[in-house]
């Protein structure tokens, strides 16, 4: 039996800002429905990582394979096509927008012309992108909040539309940025859950502080520490490896 290709993987991943490494030969892989964690202090290259896969930053060196099939570091506008997404650290709703409105905008790729108009313009797209969006939000339990106002949200409330608004997208891959960030003990359970159940779909790429979700959630870890991989592999492995320990001492990760 051949062992089926990561749908995401990346090697030897640099990413340079003047004289700083801030990725150095990173490598990671993602299969199909995992949950695979990034950690490390700050200043590690997290969110460095998630930008070069999201077209924000240019790589200085690596390659990344989609499927087994090399492929070209990802444009922003790429995404989407690609079957990737995201959530962005802060929660980056409209705020004058109703959920319902916000969660389509994230589904526009599916319209046949240009972005706001075809969300809101076109009758046909407007119904399709409509249903599609309730679907997002019933994935995230967020229907009974579809015509609130995006800014009378509660923040955990927030995070949650922030999250269908990727999903509605279908992606393969989706990326999440500090998804338990903020949120008090109830929600973080809440956020648990449903990251568990989200790779019934797809797979995830999750940033996250909280150890105890890291911990919970995720198949796999990598652990960044200035720039480079300094373990992986699951949580029992990571959170004895001396490496770890040593690079976390002192820097209070929980
Ligand atoms: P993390 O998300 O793990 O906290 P980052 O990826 O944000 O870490 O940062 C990694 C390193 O790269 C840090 O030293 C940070 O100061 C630096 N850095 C990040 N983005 C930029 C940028 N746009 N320009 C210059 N330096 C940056
Ligand atoms: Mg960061």
């Amino acid at each position: 039996m051949t062992t089926p290709s990561a749908i995401l993987a990346v090697e030897k991943l640099s990413v340079d800002f003047g004289g700083l490494h801030a990725l150095r030969d990173v490598y990671l892989e993602l299969y199909s429905q995992e949950v695979v964690g990034v950690i490390g202090p700050n200043g590690a290259g997290k969110s460095t990582l998630f930008n070069a896969l999201c077209g924000i930053v240019e790589p200085t060196d690596g390659s990344l394979t989609l499927n087994g099939i090399s492929h070209a570091w990802p444009k922003t506008h790429e995404l989407a096509d690609l079957g990737i997404a995201r959530t962005l650290q802060g929660v980056g709703l409209f705020p004058d927008l109703t959920v319902l409105e916000n969660v389509m905008i994230g589904a526009t790729k599916f319209a046949n012309s240009g972005f706001i108009s075809a969300a809101f313009g076109r009758s046909k797209d407007e119904a399709r992108l409509r249903e599609r969006a309730m679907l997002a939000l019933e994935r995230v339990y967020g229907t009974g909040f579809a015509h609130r106002r995006a800014d009378s949200l509660s923040y955990p409330d927030s995070k949650r539309i922030a999250i269908a608004r990727a999903l509605v997208s279908e992606p393969k891959i989706l990326m999440l940025d500090e998804p338990a960030g903020g949120l008090g003990e109830e929600d973080i359970l809440w956020m648990n859950g449903l990251i568990h159940n989200l790779k019934l779909q797809c797979s995830v790429l999750l940033v996250e502080h909280h150890m105890d979700v890291v911990m919970s959630v995720c198949d796999r870890i990598y652990v960044l520490n200035f720039g480079e991989v300094i373990s992986s592999g699951d949580s029992e492995k990571v959170r004895r490896d001396p490496a770890v320990i040593a690079a976390y001492l002192g820097t209070g990760v929980e």
